[in-house]
């Protein structure tokens, strides 16, 4: 029996990493919300690996943060480890990653849903959505209630039609044996939306007491803590921090595996969903990486309410008996109680190049999604898109331009325009090779890209923007300051140079001048800068890199100019591409399926060649000219 409940602005299905940033935005925007979930006790949840960030995640995490999100804050109170990665390296992959108590972050982000205006929260599962002439009206639940909306947001991740597998054993529910959402793809269906297939696995989870830790090597946190969030006080993070354990597989642990593929149901074919190429399971690393004789093994800690310890690089589906084996043959594991089995999940998606690049579908109005459910994989990944699809929500219904990131402004636009454009036939990992501008596309200066979008669209307030723009100011002054300051090649100077094996100075030096040096940096040359002012850490770092690598970041930002000049060369959305002759077959029937909004998207559609590019350039030109005429 259907009744209708009270009206809400946006509904958003599911709250996980996605739904969870996607309700906060919309209620964070005055807009009355509801948050819905097969479980309120899986509150941002983290079925899989106990960590947050990483190469190109740490990223996104950071960007999340600088647009008024809650990853980054929620992460930060209740982080476990906490790591600087690639340090070696230069500074556009350094990321930061930490290890989180997962329950800690559950109901840290519970607290937050719970405790924000215009945010209510319901347990159920969404079955349908409701709607008028392709315009959604509102959803409906198992149960038949109603609950009439203007927008919806699906974040749906992992529990649509959820499957989970080892060996023979098959359960159809969500991770961690959670209710499966059975129900809705078929409502999704109606609405003409494609859906994909995917699947993703996760290791076993093993008592931390019946692990040998002196077969390992301890992996330790950083001394000195960076936040995720540019609103953390880098002093309130200082806490002990857990160590997790490196090991290794064996060849014994290979050739269990090898023993037994054919009882592997990925390699007998009983797993139909496609896996993520960059996240493979363990059995999928020896057959496909045959020639390496062992894989890293990363012991975590999973939280400190508990001794499961998660075996990251081993995800598998392999039978129950065999995984027995698999794990006790990894040196430190000979004991191992395993407290989970290690299983995969097949789960529906959707086809993200159904969505415009604000993430609304394009074939129903009002309709929104993020997350796993568009074919990414990872929380972080999760996260952004959820942050973007509740903005954008928003944004439709106060009748504002929707915030659109492209390629050179942040990982996120990156993220989202290799979804909604390029073709993905496998759960979508960011990685820091997707970003053409990847040396602009820093953790460090996520704040100085979008803080200002995160103030505009009204998610950042005022006293945070106001610090930004007191910062950006700082490292300009203090930048122009280097560049006009010379230092002569007096005894003093030659003698720090030599302190740090750089070549004397023959004549007079700015400072700038010196910090280009690759053995030198700004610290360095405290000694002999007497008018050096007192400034932040954070203002310092920014100085540095960039005098150090203003030669390659200006060559980006040139990139950048040439890459707008196609991005911002708009195509109207009535564009009729068969009518346009001189188009290759296969690209009228790309553009005229995919309808992209820019030149510079359509050039990044698989099918579509720089020749139809140059084409559509030319035709766009006359189609504009034709129209002015007509308007006159
Ligand atoms: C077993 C497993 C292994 C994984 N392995 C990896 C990995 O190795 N690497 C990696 O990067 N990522 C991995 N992930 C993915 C990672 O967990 C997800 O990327 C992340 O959780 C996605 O966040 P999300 O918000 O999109 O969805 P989820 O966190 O899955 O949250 C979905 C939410 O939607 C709700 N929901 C769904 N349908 C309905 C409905 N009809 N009605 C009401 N509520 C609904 C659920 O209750 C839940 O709250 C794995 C996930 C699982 C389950």
């Amino acid at each position: 029996m259907s009744y209708s409940y009270e009206n809400y602005d946006v509904v958003v299905v599911g709250a996980g990493h996605a739904g969870c940033e996607a309700a906060l935005a919309c209620a964070r925007l005055s807009l009355n919300t509801l948050i819905v979930t097969v479980s309120v006790d899986s509150i941002a949840m983290m079925p899989c690996n106990p960590n947050v960030g990483g190469t190109s995640k740490g990223h996104l995490v950071r960007e999340i943060d600088a647009l008024g999100g809650e990853m980054g804050k929620n992460i930060d109170k209740t982080y476990i480890q906490s790591k600087m990665l690639n340090k070696s390296k230069g500074p556009a992959v350094h990321s930061l990653r930490a290890q989180a108590d997962k329950q800690e972050y559950s109901r840290s982000m519970r607290k937050v849903l719970e405790n924000t205006l215009n945010l209510t929260l319901k347990q159920a599962e969404i079955t349908e959505l409701l709607t008028e002439n392709n315009k959604i009206t509102g959803v409906k639940t198992f149960s038949g209630a109603i609950y009439p909306c203007r927008a919806v947001i699906l974040c749906t991740g992992t529990y649509l039609n959820a499957r989970c597998i080892y060996g023979e054993v098959v359960n159809h529910t969500g991770p961690n044996g959670l209710q499966a959402a059975t129900h809705l793809t078929d409502s999704l269906k109606t609405l003409g939306i494609e859906i994909y297939r995917f699947k993703t696995g996760t290791p076993a989870r093993i008592d931390g007491r019946s692990i040998d830790y002196s077969k390992m090597e301890e992996q330790f946190g950083d001394e000195k803590v960076v936040p995720f969030s540019f609103s953390t006080k880098a002093e309130n993070l200082l806490k002990e921090q857990v160590s997790c354990w490196l090991t290794y597989t064996t060849q014994e642990t290979h050739d269990i595996i090898r023993a037994n593929i054919d009882r592997s149901p990925l390699y007998a074919g009983d797993i139909k969903g496609t896996g993520p190429r960059y996240c493979p399971s363990i059995e999928d690393k020896v057959v496909r990486f045959a020639d390496k004789d062992r894989h890293q093994v990363f012991i975590e800690p999973e939280g400190l309410y508990t001794n499961e310890m998660y075996i990251a690089g081993m995800s598998s589906s392999m039978p129950e008996d065999v995984q027995y084996l698999m794990y006790r043959s990894v040196p430190g594991l000979e004991n191992a109680k395993i407290i989970r089995n290690a299983y995969a999940i097949e789960y529906d998606c959707i086809n993200p190049m159904q969505l415009k690049p604000s993430l609304e579908f394009k074939q129903v109005e009002c309709l929104f999604s993020g997350g796993q459910f568009n074919g990414s994989s990872g929380y972080e990944e999760a996260a952004a898109q959820g942050l973007i699809a509740g903005i954008n929500a928003a944004m439709k219904l106060l009748k504002r331009e929707p915030l659109i990131l492209d390629r050179s402004e942040a990982y996120i636009g990156v993220l989202i325009d290799d979804l909604v454009t390029k073709e993905t036939h496998e759960p979508y990992r960011m990685m820091t090779s997707r970003a053409e501008y990847r040396l602009l596309l820093r953790q460090d200066n996520a704040d100085i890209r979008l803080i200002k979008r995160g103030y505009q669209v009204g998610l950042i307030g005022e006293e945070q923007y106001q610090r930004l723009l007191i910062k950006e100011e700082s490292i300009n002054n203090e930048i122009i300051r280097l560049e006009k300051t010379n230092i002569g090649a007096n005894k003093e100077v030659q003698e720090l140079l030599a302190q740090y094996n750089s070549s004397e100075l023959n004549t007079a030096a700015t400072l700038a001048e010196l910090i280009r040096r690759p053995e030198l940096d700004y610290e360095m040359l405290k000694p002999i800068d007497r008018s050096r002012p007192e400034l932040p850490a954070d203002v310092i770092e920014q100085v540095n890199i960039n005098i150090k690598y203003d030669g390659y970041i200006s060559r980006q930002l040139r990139q950048v100019e040439q890459f707008k000049k196609l991005e911002n060369k708009h195509i109207p959305e009535e564009m009729n591409y068969l009518d346009i002759t001189s188009l290759r077959i296969e690209a009228k029937q790309k553009l005229e399926r995919f309808r992209p909004v820019s030149i510079g998207q359509a050039s990044r559609i698989s099918g579509v060649s720089p020749a139809d590019i140059s084409v559509l350039l030319v035709y766009l030109m006359q189609y504009n000219s034709v129209n002015k005429e007509s308007d006159k």
